[in-house]
């Protein structure tokens, strides 16, 4: 065999390496197939990706990735806590809608999911007309709440007042 084709036979190889190395990354991931398009990494020597901004909404928020699949973009949320036993947390739910109603503002095509990625399973949430307009009323409460200072705390997730960084001027927090 020539060295030009033992060349080219060792590149296929190599290639199909990186390929494989590739669609197990992603698999282990837990992505979809399909094309990254934009990931928010803090990996050092990566350049950040530039937020997604709707500026009628004043909304800002940076996913940790955009997969295009079939000419759908899909963006998905990695959640590093603890994967919940029934469904997602409303507050990450939200947050993925947020993501998805950027992605329609910014790149013009609606998501019709998202997926949020658990440490122990991933959940794929549908971006409904009914999941949007409980976001844009959420946004809307938001920034009535914002000029507020009356605001009573929830309490719904005890466990995030016990560690709150206001605990040491908030007259609200739980004993
Ligand atoms: S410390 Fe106060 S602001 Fe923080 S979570 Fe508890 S009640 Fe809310």
């Amino acid at each position: 065999m020539s060295l030009v084709l033992s060349l080219a036979l060792i590149l296929f190889l190599l290639a199909l390496y990186l390929f494989w190395q590739a669609r197990r990354q992603r698999r282990a991931a837990g992505l979809p197939g399909g094309r990254i398009i934009y990931i928010d990494t803090h990996a050092q020597g990566v350049r950040p990706e530039k937020p997604l901004i709707d500026p009628r909404l004043g909304l800002v928020g940076k996913p940790d990735y955009l997969i295009e699949q079939n000419g759908i973009i899909i963006p998905v949320e990695i959640k590093t806590g603890r994967t919940p036993s029934e469904s997602p947390y409303d507050s990450h739910i939200y947050q993925l809608a947020a993501y998805c109603l950027l992605v329609e503002r910014v790149y013009g095509r609606r998501p019709p999911y998202g997926i949020l990625f658990y440490l122990s399973r991933s959940y794929a949430i549908d971006y409904t007309p009914a999941l949007e307009s409980a976001l844009l009323d959420l946004l809307a409460d938001m920034r009535r709440d914002d000029v507020r200072t009356d605001v009573p705390c929830s309490h719904n997730e005890p466990a995030r007042c016990l560690k709150c960084g206001f605990r040491s001027i908030c007259d609200q927090k739980l004993a």
